[in-house]
């Protein structure tokens, strides 16, 4: 992990997780942010016939365990470096082959913990892990106490592996909420892993990081522009935001954004336009992906329409396309004030470039819609008399839209002559 880049925080409110630095450059798309050997890591019982036990490697595996007869290796050089990790788990190995990954994982921890002597409940480097083991006890303590139960009939000649019972619920809850799949190069399951920090990544629905598997090692590298500051902001362990199901961590993970405001400043960031372009239009499209979190969501949209004020011209399509969002996502928040700031925003680029166009037309009807809300009468008259203009020009005045602003308009003041002169009405801005 370069901690120029990114850092591991822990903040009362936000729990643990995994961030851009704000101080940095923040991260390019596609670069490696980090790469991390496994702690624990289990094949799953097919592959584990077929596959090196080292560098995970489908080809002939002539080369077994002594011991075991278990582990398979291609080459010696794989079975020398598996040793060291090997000769931890070689004497149980054959009793776990066919446990479901989650025990086989928490037996894994066990013997790790067992032969490096490791302080009893105290996991060291996976001590930042997770547990959660309230909701899981809350969720499934059928499930738990079976699993407790598969682990003491196991580990029955091996007792000195067990540890005391709220250790070990710990335990399984660190492997449960924090373990990643192991993919092969096709994105199938090959086994399960964990990492001491790479498994603080926390879901999400729009990744903006993604795992690739070397063997058991993990490497992870930006799905898209990553600024500074940027940061998982949910602790819920692999609670998806939009859907609520339980998700498996390799299909989405994150460094996400939060809201506490760091302000990018000129010069603090990627200026590469195709970045920011491939940025915008990603966040354009994943509005529903946020439809939980709209505060969220438009923070994200400041943001990036920040960046491309220093590299696109106003009149960009993608720059309008990402204030016109800002603007609809301010309106269903019912944020009138701020609707009404992106709004103007928005009229005064394209009052210059888009003159009769139906966009500037919808727009002056939203910007009134807006201005009834503030309670600004007469301003929001003005812009929908506009509105109406522009849309009898397009839309032609008997359309529903028309009728729908003529309606609002005679609402507003029943004996204006203006509001029913409908016919002379095509004059231009
Ligand atoms: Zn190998
Ligand atoms: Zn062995
Ligand atoms: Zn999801
Ligand atoms: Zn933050």
């Amino acid at each position: 992990m370069d901690r120029e880049v990114v850092e591991l925080f822990s903040e009362p409110g936000k729990g643990k997780g995994v961030r851009a630095r704000a101080a940095g450059r923040g991260i390019r798309q596609g670069s490696l942010i980090f790469a991390e050997d496994a702690y624990i890591f289990t094949l799953d019982l097919e592959e584990s016939k077929r596959r090196c036990h080292f560098c995970l490697q489908k080809k002939t595996v002539p080369l077994v365990c002594y011991g075991c007869k278990y582990a398979r290796y291609c080459s010696e050089k794989c079975q020398e470096h598996d040793q060291q990790h090997h000769m931890m788990e070689c004497d149980v190995i054959n009793l776990i082959s066919g446990l479901a990954s989650n025990l086989k994982m928490v037996v894994a921890a066990l013997c790790k913990m067992h032969h490096l002597a490791v302080e009893r409940g105290q996991l060291s480097s996976i001590s930042n892990l997770m547990s959660h083991v309230d909701d899981i006890k809350r969720q499934r303590a059928g499930g738990l106490a079976a699993m407790m139960s598969t682990l003491h009939t196991t580990l029955k000649f091996h007792l000195d592996y067990l540890i005391d019972q709220e250790s070990l619920e710990k335990i399984i809850g660190k492997v449960m909420c924090n373990s990643f799949a192991i993919l092969d190069d096709d994105h199938q399951q090959i086994g399960t892993a964990l990492y001491a920090q790479a498994s603080m990544i926390n879901h999400s629905c729009t990744p903006n990081c993604v795992p690739v598997f070397i063997g058991s090692r993990i490497e992870i590298r930006a799905a898209r522009v990553i600024l500074p500051g940027e940061e998982d902001a949910k602790m819920e362990c692999l609670k998806c935001p939009r859907c609520s199901r339980q998700i498996p961590k390799t299909s989405a993970l994150q460094l996400l954004a939060c809201s506490c405001g760091y302000k990018l400043t000129s010069g603090d960031f990627l200026t590469d336009m195709e970045d920011i372009k491939n940025f915008a239009e990603n966040l354009v499209n994943s509005r529903k992906s946020y439809a939980n979190e709209p505060e969220h969501f438009l923070y994200l949209l400041e943001r990036c329409l920040q960046l491309q004020q220093e590299v696109f011209h106003d009149d960009n399509v993608t720059f309008v396309s990402v204030l016109e969002r800002a603007l609809d996502v301010c309106v269903e928040m019912e944020e009138w004030q701020n609707a009404l700031e992106y709004a103007e925003r928005l009229e005064r680029i394209l009052r210059v470039y888009l003159q009769n166009d139906i966009g500037l037309g919808l727009l002056y009807k939203t910007k009134g819609v807006i201005q009834l809300q503030l309670g600004r009468t007469a301003d929001a008259k003005q812009s929908l008399l506009t509105a109406k203009r522009l849309l009898t020009v397009t839309h032609g005045w008997r359309h529903d839209l028309v009728q729908h602003i003529r309606n609002v308009l005679t609402d507003l003041e029943p004996d204006d002559e203006t509001t029913l002169d409908h016919e002379n009405d095509f004059s231009n801005l």
